[in-house]
């Protein structure tokens, strides 16, 4: 059996699965667009339990395309707060402002032209809301697909997303929605990533190469991965007469433009009392932060930071979760 024998094969008993197994999740079961494109951005990098709830709320503050475009960027992110990588809000509402303009666009490269919008999600969204047969192929469905096809590509090379995508293509059932989303919840909740698959219950037990091989483990192949650059900072939680220091992060690069308990130029001492000090550790795509933090109480307003109450950093200022462990102190 050949490659695309193989993945023809495999399509009807992955629906057949994908029907009964699938998870109940609040984007399933639609085919409007806005709702569909929303959860495809916040499921960018995001696991799906983390994103459910967002997703409820999101749509209760900006039930509509309209709604989105018209809201305060302030408002956009402080819904996003927690989620991170906060450019996909920033885009999202970008991207708003033009459907509200332009119309909604109801094809692959009119949706895949709009602000934040790549590859892998014009794919779904095309198929999702319209059935069109675009692939979506990300990691997920590498890994799914090398593992059924025993195919040792590096999949970090450039062109295997597009290559693996050409293949899809070709056996693209006329359920492209369901399909598209079949293949995504395989890799979320059969073939796993990190760990053994579960070939059992896998609709391609019988039909998987790598499994046949007795060898599931070892796709998909990958470059090795680059070490995460480190950087160490002193965090300040300033705290002046019930209120609390806070600067906000230059316009470009990671978290732009989210605010954030200032880090220390010098001896947190230099600032006033220290009362409090901890440890916390982020880790981002390309950076991990080392911080250690510095509750302290201030000896003057200093004129240099903008100073917030605790509620109005709960309703207004979008934090990103970097700084979780500090927010305790702010009581
Ligand atoms: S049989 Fe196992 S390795 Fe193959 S696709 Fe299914 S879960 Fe993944």
């Amino acid at each position: 059996m050949d490659k695309l024998e193989r993945l023809k094969s495999a399509v009807p008993l992955l629906l057949e699965w994908y029907r009964v197994c699938k998870r109940d999740l609040p984007w399933r079961g639609t085919h409007d667009f806005y709702r569909i494109w929303v959860s495809e951005i916040m499921l960018q990098q995001t696991r799906v339990e983390a994103v459910k709830d967002y997703y409820l709320r999101f749509l209760q503050k900006f039930p509509t395309v309209e709604a989105l475009a018209d809201a305060d960027e302030g408002e956009v992110l402080k819904a996003w707060e927690g989620l991170g990588y906060y450019s996909r809000a920033r885009n999202l509402q970008k991207a708003a402002k033009l459907i509200k303009e332009h119309g909604v666009p109801t094809t692959y490269e009119g949706v895949r032209a709009l602000p934040g919008v790549g590859d892998y999600t014009a794919g779904a969204i095309s198929s999702i809301a319209y059935e069109l047969p675009c692939p979506a192929v990300d990691g997920n469905v590498l890994r799914i697909l090398t593992r059924l096809l025993a195919d040792d590509t590096n999949i970090d090379l450039s062109g295997t997303k597009e290559q693996f995508a050409a293949l899809l293509k070709q056996v693209y059932p006329k359920e492209a929605g369901e399909f598209c989303q079949a293949l995504m919840e395989l890799g979320a909740i059969v073939c796993l990533p990190g760990g053994p698959p579960q070939c059992l219950v896998c609709p391609w037990r019988e039909l998987c190469l790598a499994r046949l091989q007795g060898d599931a483990e070892r796709y998909p192949v990958r470059a090795p991965k680059r070490a995460r650059r480190v950087e160490e900072h002193t965090v300040l939680v300033l705290r002046y007469e019930g209120e609390y220091a806070l600067v906000r992060r230059e316009k470009k690069g990671l978290l732009a433009g989210l605010w954030q308990f200032p880090f220390a130029e010098g001896e947190p001492a230099t600032y006033g009392r220290v009362l409090e000090s901890k440890t916390a550790t982020h880790i981002f795509t390309h950076v991990k932060w080392h911080m250690t933090g510095y509750l302290v109480e201030a000896k003057e307003k200093f004129p240099q930071f903008t100073w917030a109450s605790r509620e109005e950093i709960g309703e207004k200022y979008a934090f990103p979760s970097a700084f979780k462990a500090f927010r305790g102190w702010v009581k």
